[in-house]
């Protein structure tokens, strides 16, 4: 499992949530200092209720219930909670990973999978596949898989199927009630905004809220009429309620509550429509201007290795560069561009629609021209030196 920073197209973070960050914090830290632990159960957001307040706005970004989602710890936390943080988990049992994991690769010499051979894996070995899990979009190559059509056929064979959504929460429109996904969890500071080590978010779909318990239970896990009676008789919350273990951060929901208050203003549906325009005119540009040219192999050239389908891809796209990718992506730094580097070849960028525009993608391709000319003039001088 790979960890990252947030990237951004051009480094420009969205300053209307950021100025709703430092008000709410600002509230809150009021609050502590005037009431003290009677913040708790008093004041506009009882701090006890912090998370179940806002819960509603990340439902509807994931597209479930609010009964269905539940916003707690990290996403590997929650990845375990589920039982699925696959290798960690097969180890603590006992297992051996090698037979017990079954992984998915492209095939030679491509660098995405295709949709047939997934669907020709749950066939073929889904009668002895407990638990199917993929991420929604998949970090490196950016390639997003058609989760319902997964979902569907594992399920058929009576799998379990979940979702690692940390490139796809906030990115793509998701139906995670609708397409019937098992369950699923995510991270908040990638496309969500709410700063390094967020609050992450898990979904249990309904159909499962009597039948899946969670296998490690803490107090927050206990219905709320009668938490705090403490009388040690377990009264469990359905579904994904039942897996909270510990009061919420309510400094971790204040930078959430920020940045689900933008997102709310508008939908996934309509961020969706603008990033699939956004996203294409970066691709075309690419091709436009840096595409290998077989007649003048002196020129420096960009592929994109995420698919070229929309309903493939999100807004990220990743790059392959012709020359040394360190000093491009050292030039696009000098230039003041944010984005992210992946050894050994990879360059990621993500036009955002919620706040980059066609102009921000436009300044990027003049200054990728500038940056791939420098890398380029840097290897021949290393080379003749
Ligand atoms: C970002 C990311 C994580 C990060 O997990 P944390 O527990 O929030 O640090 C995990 N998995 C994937 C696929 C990610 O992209």
């Amino acid at each position: 499992m790979k960890m990252k920073a947030a990237y951004t197209l051009l480094g420009i973070l969205s300053d209307f949530s950021q100025k709703k960050v430092k008000a709410y914090l600002d509230e809150e830290l009021d609050m502590w200092a005037r009431r003290g632990v009677h913040g708790h159960f008093s004041g506009k957001h009882p701090w006890a209720l912090g998370d179940e307040c806002i819960v509603e706005l990340m439902a509807d970004i994931v597209g479930a219930r609010k009964e269905e989602v539940a916003l707690m710890n990290g996403l590997t936390v929650n990845l375990h909670l589920q039982m699925y943080a696959v290798e960690s988990q097969l180890q603590l049992h006992g297992l051996d990973v090698e037979k017990c994991m079954l992984m998915i690769q492209p095939r030679k010499g491509e660098e995405t999978l295709r949709i047939e051979d997934i669907l020709d894996i749950i066939e073929k070995e889904g009668d002895s596949v407990a638990v199917i899990l993929l991420s929604g979009v998949q970090y490196y190559t950016g390639q997003l898989f058609d989760i319902p059509r997964i979902t569907k056929a594992g399920q058929e064979k009576g799998c379990y199927v979940g979702f690692d959504l940390a490139h796809a929460a906030g990115n793509i429109e998701l139906h995670l009630h609708d397409w019937g996904v098992d369950f699923a969890c995510w991270c908040s500071y990638k496309y969500l905004n709410s700063g390094a080590g967020g609050l992450a978010g898990a979904y249990i779909h309904e159909k499962h809220s009597q039948t899946i318990k969670p296998a490690l239970i803490g107090w927050w896990g206990h219905e709320f009429k009668t938490r705090f009676l403490m009388e040690n008789k377990l009264q469990l919350s359905p579904g994904i309620n039942g897996f909270r273990l510990s009061n919420p951060p309510i400094l971790l929901v204040c930078a959430l509550h920020a940045s689900l208050e933008v997102f709310g203003q508008t939908t996934m549906k309509a961020l969706r429509r603008k990033s699939i325009l956004l996203t294409g005119y970066l691709e075309y540009l690419i091709k436009h201007y840096y595409s290998e040219d077989k007649a003048n192999p002196e020129k420096p050239f960009v592929k994109i290795i995420t698919p070229p389908k929309t309903e493939e891809r999100g807004c990220q796209l990743t790059l392959v560069f012709s020359v040394p990718i360190k000093s491009v992506f050292k030039e696009l730094e000098k230039r003041g561009v944010a984005c992210d580097m992946r050894e050994p070849n990879a360059l990621r960028v993500a036009p955002v629609p919620l706040y980059n525009s066609f102009h921000d993608v436009h300044r990027f391709i003049e200054i990728l021209g500038s940056a791939i000319t420098s890398a380029k003039q840097t290897a021949n001088n290393a080379a003749t030196s």
